[in-house]
């Protein structure tokens, strides 16, 4: 008589091994590649929903009012007060929304952001200030690397890959965050006239930010990059994601300064005063000179809140160095506590680096690699030679500076 076959099947469909890709045994009974797939899927929704019920609760009485906001980002910020109160009641706002919970007819609008400044400012120290506070998933993006569909590049709702993954693909939640656009600047239409040929990376990208910007649904791709047909996409729904944009807009002052009937920066001035002449026309930053610069008005549109960001003087820079909760003095003091040895500097060796910060035109960027190259020798050297104290002086700051070749190489670079 024929041995009658002993076949495994799945638990929950019922078909055999032969007929599925992959048949898993459990510690009862066996699951197919499908069916654990189907499971997954229920799981993830179900998860899903549970979570964003949890962001939906979000109560008045717990969001921090402007004021707390402010405060926090003073911890961190140093200067640009204007740009942080428009933030902190932006966010403030934008939970307030998040909050309306009864139906009636007054909807709030979300106000989304444009901050001007110039690089190296604090921008995106602003915006990731912010992201520690926030109970929202938040990212930062880089224009730059977006292009229009069909090109290379990244197609714009990549933007909003960066958004899902920072809050695990929990798309109830990504639908609430934050999302720092940096460089807006470099998607501006080249030129005045409306394109005649192509503008790969400028007016075709800002066309599409627009739909992201205004809310609407757009099909994500999951991994970013370019969609590519037969790839599942996530349709997220971008009417509650608030957006802050940030750019430098080199040479906007000249925008400024002639629709204020004023002579263009730079004629018959010095240096000095050209520069006082520039942080003065910042201030008075409009819409306008948005257009003027290159961005289609219906962006601008969608970015109602315009505030800018003042240059660093010599005052903020030392200020930066050491007062931030994380300031580049505080964590060198603590890298040599670790070891045991009290660090300390000298009031003219942080104005030294302050000064060399300002001549290498390297602005707050620059003093961390500035105070590296001094400290490299004494951070390779104390751990091991038993010193329990160490004062940086301004003619240390000097010996190490020079030898370190950090001018020379600021030349070349
Ligand atoms: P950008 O305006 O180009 O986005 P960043 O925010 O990246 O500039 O600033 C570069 C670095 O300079 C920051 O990491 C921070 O250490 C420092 N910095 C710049 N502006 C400030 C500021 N206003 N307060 C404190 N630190 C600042």
């Amino acid at each position: 008589m024929a041995k009658k076959e002993q076949r495994l099947h799945c638990s929950f469909c019922g078909r055999s091994d032969s007929e599925v890709e992959l048949l898993m045994p459990g510690a009862e009974g066996c699951i197919c590649s499908d069916c654990a797939e189907h499971a997954n899927e229920i799981a993830k929704e179900y998860l899903n929903k549970k979570s964003a019920k949890g962001a939906e609760d979000i109560e008045l009485g717990s969001i921090p009012k402007p004021n707390e906001i402010m405060q926090y980002l003073d911890q961190y910020v140093i200067g640009q007060e204007t740009a942080k109160r428009y933030l902190s009641v932006a966010v403030y706002n934008h939970y307030k929304r998040l909050a309306q919970t009864v139906e009636d007819d007054v909807e709030i609008e979300k106000s989304n952001i444009i901050i001007v400044g110039p690089t190296g400012t604090g921008k995106t120290l602003l915006a990731k200030s912010i992201a520690k506070l926030l109970k929202v998933p938040f990212t930062i993006v880089d224009a730059t690397v977006l292009t229009e569909a069909g090109y290379v590049g990244e197609d714009i709702e990549s933007l909003l890959t960066r958004l899902l993954q920072a809050c695990d693909y929990n798309v109830k939640q990504a639908e609430r965050g934050i999302v720092f656009i940096d460089e807006i600047d470099k998607i501006a239409r080249k030129g005045d006239n409306p394109s005649i040929t192509r503008d790969v990376s400028g007016e075709g990208v800002q066309q599409g930010l627009l739909k992201l910007l205004e809310g609407s649904v757009v099909n994500v791709p999951p991994q970013g990059g370019r969609k590519h047909p037969d790839q599942k996409m996530i349709p997220v729904d971008t009417k509650n994601i608030l957006f802050i944009c940030g750019g430098a807009f080199e040479g906007i002052e000249r925008k400024i300064a002639l629709r204020l009937n004023q002579h263009v920066v730079g004629y018959g001035k010095n240096s000095e005063q050209q520069k006082v002449e520039r942080e003065r026309l910042l201030h008075f930053v409009a819409p306008q000179d948005l257009k003027s610069y290159g961005l289609i008005p219906e962006i601008i549109g969608r970015l109602p809140i315009l505030t800018n960001l003042e240059p660093l003087s010599r005052d903020a820079l030392l200020r930066i160095l050491i007062e931030p909760k994380n300031a580049i003095v505080k964590q060198y003091k603590k890298l040599f506590e670790m070891d045991g040895v009290k660090l300390d500097f000298d009031q003219d060796a942080l104005e030294y680096v302050v000064d060399k910060a300002i001549e290498y035109k390297l602005g707050a960027r620059g003093l961390r690699s500035i105070v590296e190259s001094i400290m490299i020798d004494a951070m390779f050297e104390i751990p091991s030679n038993g010193e329990k104290a160490f004062v940086v002086t301004k003619s240390y700051a000097i010996d190490q500076l020079t030898k370190s070749n950090f001018e020379v190489n600021k030349e070349i670079g």
